[in-house]
């Protein structure tokens, strides 16, 4: 019996036999060739086949894993038709007088180094897919056939790393799990895994790959990233009982996919998922969340050694509005300060950062940080429906002064002719006493409100959130704090605004009737409680006297 442990990408537990998954490499070989139109004639047809193939993983991706991520076989199909990799394609065969192959071969690691490179990790995961639609093409130069894995059985799949394509094309019916040696949590290779509901474990490392040969019997713990091979059986018992316990909490849970946040009388309500980054979006499409309901933005910077450029955060924020496809994305605009410090920011040491320095009040101090991921998230909104919220405000003057920001960033985006949407709403948090307190005045200058339980309480009790003695002292279900988003909601919609809950109290189920009867619009929790709120709206009744 041996241990490794890797990242778990989708938490649930597989037992059974490794099939290692055989691809065949085309291995390429340079030779001269006199006619080179007709190598140019080879890649037109080699490319309307790997098309044609793919727009079959597309179909079947649709029915497996549904639009948002079969949509990566469209960008594969795209990519296929990209100027600069065709015109580096053609050049090569030209200039070189070679073969197709080894023209696509050399622009596929071209491509996939310069997109390894980049900065940002959205970025450099497409490194994979340069790599995919080239191993298609190349394979198909040669009218080869698709790889697939070998067995019969069910199987562990066990790869060093696997495509997207490769992942797709399993017959997800036979696949307990995937167990990758290498890849990222970014990689639409995980995010598929999760969306087809299949235990994963990525990045275990070489070793495992090394050691492991097919028919080896394996546990896959996705919850934890452990990865047994050779179990002894009271492992393989202890892991069977794991897996019989989850299996059945998450088939009731799972059983709500798909329905709607209605409570019996017919009232519904938006249950969206909080996220930390870009890694977060499986988990939020996995549990079926209508959309983002908070981006703590703050993340990309913390994630960061230096200021995150502008480009840096557009392609965070475009890959989180693509891949929700459509569905609504609000991120927040940057709040660091109190208990989240960068070191670049230089911020001055404080005796009460929680009243300190921090969020909006560092964004009106520092403009040119605010106007960078404001234009990062104007030119974002064109790839989706975008919403956009400040967080800590206190008064009118701030909310004001943001606005006024965002008109001068949408006009100097309008005379760089670059796109933007026009329908980006914008919001405010409610997590001061005195944004509640004077939401009457703050609601007509927003489209929305969204209570950030956490600050809201620790200052409406003056207990800060940090200080673990006072947890005997924080009441959360304190009446002060719930008539504050009494308040705030009565206020949001006298001014046609609506209302949503981001904070951790969102997730708490003794309240949600309390917060459907004060009229919040919307539930923004952890991806991992989307669905359990989602059967307590269900179980409601507000047309019976309340309890
Ligand atoms: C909150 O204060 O409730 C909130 C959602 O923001 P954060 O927890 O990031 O401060
Ligand atoms: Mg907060």
């Amino acid at each position: 019996m041996k241990k490794f442990s890797g990242k778990g990408v989708y938490g649930a537990i597989a037992i059974g036999k490794v099939t290692v998954f055989k691809r065949q490499e085309a291995s390429v070989r340079r030779t001269h060739v006199d006619d080179t139109a007709a190598e140019l004639l080879r890649v037109e047809n080699a490319k309307a086949l790997a098309t044609e193939q793919l727009s079959a993983i597309y179909e079947k991706a649709l029915k497996e894993v549904g639009e948002t991520h079969a949509q990566i076989f469209e960008i594969h199909m795209m990519m296929l038709e990209d100027d600069d990799y065709n015109e580096s394609i053609r050049n090569i065969i030209e200039t070189q007088s070679v073969n197709s192959e080894y023209a696509v071969a050399v622009t596929s690691d071209n491509f996939a180094e310069m997109f390894a490179s980049m900065d940002d990790a959205y970025m450099q995961a497409r490194s994979a897919d340069v790599k995919d639609i080239s191993n298609r093409l190349i394979a198909c130069l040669s009218g080869g056939e698709e790889s697939k894995g070998s067995s019969d059985d069910k199987m562990i799949v066990c790869a060093d790393d696997l495509a997207p394509s490769e992942t797709v094309s399993l017959d997800k019916d036979r696949v307990l799990a995937f167990v990758t040696a290498f890849g990222s949590s970014n990689s639409h290779t995980a995010i598929l895994a999760s969306n087809m509901n299949i235990p994963a474990v990525i990045s275990v490392g070489e070793e495992f790959i090394s050691e492991i040969k097919d028919g080896d019997r394996l546990i896959v713990d996705g919850h934890t990233g452990e990865v047994i091979v050779d179990p002894d059986d009271e492992t393989v018992s202890e892991y069977t009982e794991k897996q019989q316990a989850d299996t059945k909490k998450k088939a009731l849970l799972q059983e709500l996919k798909g329905k709607e946040n209605i409570t019996k009388d017919g009232r519904s309500v938006k249950i969206y998922a909080n996220i930390g980054g870009v890694d977060g979006i499986g988990a939020v499409l996995a549990n079926d969340a209508g959309g983002i309901g908070l981006f703590r933005s703050e993340f990309l910077y913390l994630e960061s050694e230096d200021y995150p450029t502008e480009e840096q955060q557009f392609a965070a924020y475009r890959k989180v509005l693509e891949s929700m496809a459509g569905k609504k994305v609000i991120i927040r605009t940057l709040d660091i300060g109190a208990d989240k410090q960068i070191d670049y920011f230089k911020l001055d040491k404080e005796d009460n950062p929680a009243l300190g320095f921090r969020a909006v009040r560092i964004c009106l101090t520092r403009p040119e940080i605010f106007r960078t991921q404001l234009r990062a998230l104007y030119r974002a909104s064109a790839f989706g429906e975008l919403g956009i919220m400040f967080p800590m405000i206190t008064s009118v003057n701030e909310v004001e002064q943001c606005l006024t920001i965002c008109e001068q960033v949408k006009r100097e985006l309008e005379d760089e002719d670059i796109p933007f949407s026009d329908n980006v709403e914008i919001g405010i948090m409610i997590e001061t006493p005195a944004a509640a307190v004077i939401s009457d005045k703050l609601a007509p200058l927003v489209d929305f409100f969204s209570v950030g339980t956490n600050d809201l309480t620790q200052y409406t009790l003056a207990c800060d959130r940090q200080n673990a003695k006072l947890e005997k002292f924080v009441d959360t279900h304190h009446e002060a704090v719930l008539r504050l988003i009494e308040m705030s909601a009565k206020n949001a919609h006298e001014n046609g605004a609506w209302i949503g809950i981001c904070g951790e109290l969102a997730a708490d189920t003794a309240l949600t009737e309390t917060f459907l009867r004060l009229g919040i619009d919307e539930l923004s929790v952890s991806a991992p409680y989307v669905l359990a709120l989602r059967e307590k709206v269900r179980s409601l009744d507000l047309s019976a006297e309340k309890k």
